[in-house]
């Protein structure tokens, strides 16, 4: 298998862009999907959400308009989704990707002014995305011509038929070119999909994205929790989970280099000791920072899946995964970095709303529900300080030795009353341990709140933006809500750790 993406033939421009992004080498769907599109072959390829496959079928067909520079008249890829949050999706990745190559792109969709539309699609764009309801209207109004399509892709189709989009994907297949290039990507291959790619596609490439084995009984002692917070708000939910925990040794989970770095930057100026792990680091630069996390020099290691191949330490006292791993098996295969010796681990994850179904794929390949939190409350992290300072004061009123300090806390409270002595010398410790307050700490996280509609119910693709009501997906899926004014302060019961982190 092809391991990196200038072997499987992208561009220079392209290459760039993936590495600004910080992936680091394609996904298993990429390294088998994006040959064959090169190729013009047709696809039949299964893969769910999360497995990297927009980047599978985006990047060669970008590569290959790449070369066409003009913005043709007539677009000449069409992309179906299944709902209008999927097209505005996978449109920003199209555009993302294709920034250096000059490709223009337009999502189409229902409950958006066909004017808008019109205007975009009249000036000309290479790529078109869009719902196949909508796609249809366009084409009947006479606004959208498929007469140059080159490629469809269907993305998502056991999804766009379990919509009704049926007759309308078949009506749309029969109005494009018979010598294009089909691409069809499913979760799932039921008999209709089966039958349409019967229909539509010419000796299609066939991709099969497997569930690994069940790993079940190879478990480590690894407690489990989620929180679900908007992206935006998941640096500063980080920083209190850590606070709350205290690991000895995090070993916290990225997707890129890019969030690696970043969040290296955010958690050092929070006060821990971070090292960071990357694709893009020299051996000896690797080692370094491997020398140092076995030594217990080091509270949070922050690494790529690929970086952290390999690596072996005893001590990882939590994993974090900053985004729900692509796969069920990237979870197990995480967490099994925790929990070692016997001793208990903690794996901690954080999800955006719309990743709440991959957690649902992993809690069935592991066959046990994940607890999912609350995100914890400023007031929650002060209580948990507050409480250490106490226990030191405590500590070292059981130490003694105190002779010199009673003496000064006496003649103190001659002038004023003993108990703002005790107060006051409290407070200066707390603050010497705790820092100072960071502007972000009083910012409130919306608290969504997980609907649990009926289980294994395929509808739901969590595919809204940040978890906010829309009008999108229909009737018996799952919602998620952001309630704005949550109450705050009641966080769910759950064990801590030692405590927050002294700072200096
Ligand atoms: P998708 O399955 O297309 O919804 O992609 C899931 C997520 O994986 C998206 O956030 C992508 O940006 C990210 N992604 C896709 N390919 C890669 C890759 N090769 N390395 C790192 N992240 C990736």
């Amino acid at each position: 298998m092809k391991n990196s993406f200038a072997e499987l033939g992208l561009g220079p421009e392209l290459l760039l862009e993936l590495t600004s992004l910080g992936y680091e080498e394609p996904t298993p769907i990429q390294s088998q999907a994006i040959v064959p599109l090169f190729e013009g072959r047709d696809l039949l390829g299964q893969a769910a959400t999360g497995t990297g496959k927009t980047a599978a079928f985006a990047l060669p067909l970008i590569q290959k308009l790449g070369k066409t520079k003009t913005v043709p008249f007539k677009p000449a890829v069409l992309v179906l989704v299944p709902t209008r949050e999927l097209a505005i999706q996978v449109s920003e990745a199209f555009h993302r990707y294709g920034r250096g190559l000059g490709i223009s792109v337009v999502p189409i969709y229902g409950g958006q002014e066909f004017h808008r539309q019109n205007t975009a699609l009249k000036r000309g764009v290479h790529i078109v995305i869009g719902t196949p309801g909508r796609v249809l209207d366009h084409v009947r109004r006479g606004t959208l011509d498929l007469s140059a399509i080159s490629v469809v892709v269907l993305d998502e189709a056991d999804e766009m038929l379990d919509m009704g989009f049926a007759d309308d994907l078949e009506l749309i297949l029969d109005g494009a070119p018979d010598d294009r290039q089909t691409a069809l990507f499913s979760a799932t291959l039921p008999p209709r999909i089966a039958s349409i790619a019967e229909r539509h596609l010419k000796n299609p490439a066939r991709i099969l994205i497997p569930r690994d084995k069940d790993t079940k009984g190879t478990l480590p002692k690894v407690r489990q929790t989620a929180f679900i917070m908007p992206r935006s708000h998941k640096i500063i939910a980080l920083g209190r989970v850590l606070d709350l925990e205290s690991p000895t040794l995090a070993l916290i989970f990225c997707r890129t280099r890019v969030d690696v770095d970043m969040l290296a930057e955010r958690l050092m100026g929070r006060g821990y000791r971070v090292e960071a792990l990357h694709g893009g680091m020299t051996q000896a630069q690797r080692d370094r920072v491997m020398k140092k996390a076995r030594g217990a020099t080091v509270d949070l290691l922050i690494a790529t899946d690929v970086a952290a191949r390999g690596i072996d330490i005893e001590h990882v006292s939590h994993v974090v995964n900053f985004d729900v791993p692509v796969s069920p098996e990237a979870y197990l295969h995480r967490i099994g970095r925790t929990g070692r010796a016997g001793r208990e681990g903690v794996a901690i994850t954080l999800s955006e709303p719309r990743e709440q179904r991959l957690l649902r794929n992993i809690e069935s390949l592991m066959k046990q529900k994940m607890e999912i939190s609350k995100v914890p409350t400023p007031q929650d992290v002060k209580a948990k300080q507050m409480k250490m300072t106490s226990a030191e004061v405590q500590k070292a009123i059981v130490a003694g030795d105190l002779e010199d300090f009673r003496a000064v806390a006496k003649s103190l409270s001659a002038e004023n009353d003993p108990l703002d002595v005790a107060a006051a010398a409290i407070r200066l410790l707390h603050e010497a341990a705790v820092g100072m307050d960071h502007g972000e700490d009083d910012i409130h996280i919306p608290e969504i709140e997980q609907f649990s509609g009926s289980s294994g119910h395929r509808g739901d693709r969590g595919r809204r933006p940040g978890g906010f009501k829309s009008g999108g997906p229909k009737s018996g899926r799952r919602r998620d809500i952001v309630k704005p004014h949550a109450a705050r302060g009641h966080q769910e019961k759950r064990p801590v750790g030692k405590g927050p982190k002294k700072k200096h």
